[in-house]
């Protein structure tokens, strides 16, 4: 069957930010095959491609001048265990949430602190998603990728993906190269609560759940997001917008000297990483609006689409925090989400 090809595509309902943004071409793949009758579309030749999952970790500042590649590579299946996991293949596709709550019910925890984050299976180890002490790269075991060059797939296993916080090697070398078409995850056999961040276990104590269970960390885990974070559905946004900044024992200590409220968490190996957050609280800038545009009140990690902002107009609030940040405290925060 030939590829659906669209023209001159509104992108406003497949971004959480809810901007307004037009691709010139637009496709939806559910396959391998697809992405290769792609490659073969003479329209297509010499097109940039830009891969589109829930669009719930991007900002568009204008047009694409290109293909969106909308990934809807579905299914859900066991695909082998060992000693220690179970493996569970997820189509790039599969809304996440969805998949966590679905292999909870079937009786595959593990991914719990992770529930609630929005998009897809197959964006998941772009920036290797985390939340409430849990990362992606915990609980990975391979992926399959098309490769635009190679015109073929490739499997990768987590040293393939150089996973790092909010980082892969999808965010840096392999950049715009691989189209993921299904994550394999690793669910533990032997499941242990985790609850060393402090707003779960502080959540489990007020409910009285001294032994939780997967389920009970599940729902304590929507509970918090749900009270924190604002849901796209009714006020556009990305989650976080700025990575949580990572400075030297000395950075932190000299910080802390200065503004000794700081809050911050040890790394391993003598670093730091500071609330970005707290940061953004501390210039002056949490509630702050510019045009449409808006830092959330609630949580001043989140730049926020008060309705009707365009990118540019979210983009230029951005560089303003960045810049009031960097003035008071020295520290330049990074993006987490893919600006285009
Ligand atoms: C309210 C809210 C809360 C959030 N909370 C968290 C959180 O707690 N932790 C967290 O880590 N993130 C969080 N996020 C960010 C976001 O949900 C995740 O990064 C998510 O994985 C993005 O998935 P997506 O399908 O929407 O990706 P998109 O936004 O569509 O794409 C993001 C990037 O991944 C690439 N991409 C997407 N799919 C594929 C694919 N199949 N193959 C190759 N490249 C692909 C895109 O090209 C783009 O560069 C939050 C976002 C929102 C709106």
């Amino acid at each position: 069957m030939p590829i659906e090809l669209e023209e001159n595509v509104a992108l406003r309902a497949l971004n959480t930010f809810g901007v307004d943004a037009r691709a010139r071409y637009f496709v939806r793949v559910h396959s391998a095959a697809d992405l290769a009758l792609l490659e073969d579309d003479p329209r297509l030749r010499g097109v940039p491609r830009l891969v589109l999952g829930g669009g719930s970790n991007i900002l568009f500042t204008r047009d694409v001048d290109g293909v969106v590649v909308k990934v809807d590579v579905r299914g859900l299946r066991e695909v082998g265990e060992d000693e220690h996991a179970r493996f569970v293949e997820v189509g790039a596709g599969e809304n996440w949430h969805a998949t966590v709550e679905r292999l909870l019910e079937a009786g595959r925890p593990g991914l719990e602190n992770l529930a609630l984050i929005p998009g897809q299976a197959g964006a998941a180890p772009i920036q290797n998603i985390g939340a409430y002490g849990l990362e992606l790269a915990e609980r990975f075991h391979a992926l399959a990728a098309w490769d635009i060059e190679a015109r073929d797939v490739v499997n990768m296993a987590s040293a393939d993906c150089n996973f790092g916080y909010r980082d892969s090697a999808f965010k840096g070398a392999l950049a715009g190269r691989r189209v993921i078409l299904a994550v394999t995850l690793a669910l533990p056999k032997r499941w242990t609560p985790i609850t060393g961040y402090a707003d779960v276990s502080n959540e489990l104590k007020a409910r009285g759940l001294a032994a939780p269970s997967a389920r009970d960390i599940f729902d304590v885990v929507c509970a918090i997001r749900r009270r924190k974070l604002p849901d796209p559905a009714t006020i556009g946004n990305a989650g976080s917008f700025f990575k949580n900044p990572i400075v030297t024992r000395e950075q932190h200590k000299a910080l802390l000297a200065h503004h000794p409220s700081l809050v911050s968490y040890p790394m391993p190996g003598g670093r730091f990483k500071l609330a970005a957050g707290w940061l953004i609280e501390a210039a002056g800038l949490k509630g702050a609006t510019r045009g449409r545009a808006g830092v959330y009140e609630k949580q001043a990690l989140v730049l926020v689409n008060r309705g009707g902002a365009t990118g540019s107009e979210i983009l230029a609030l951005a560089r303003e925090v960045q810049d009031k940040v960097r003035e008071r405290f020295g520290v330049w925060l990074e993006p987490e989400p893919v600006i285009v």
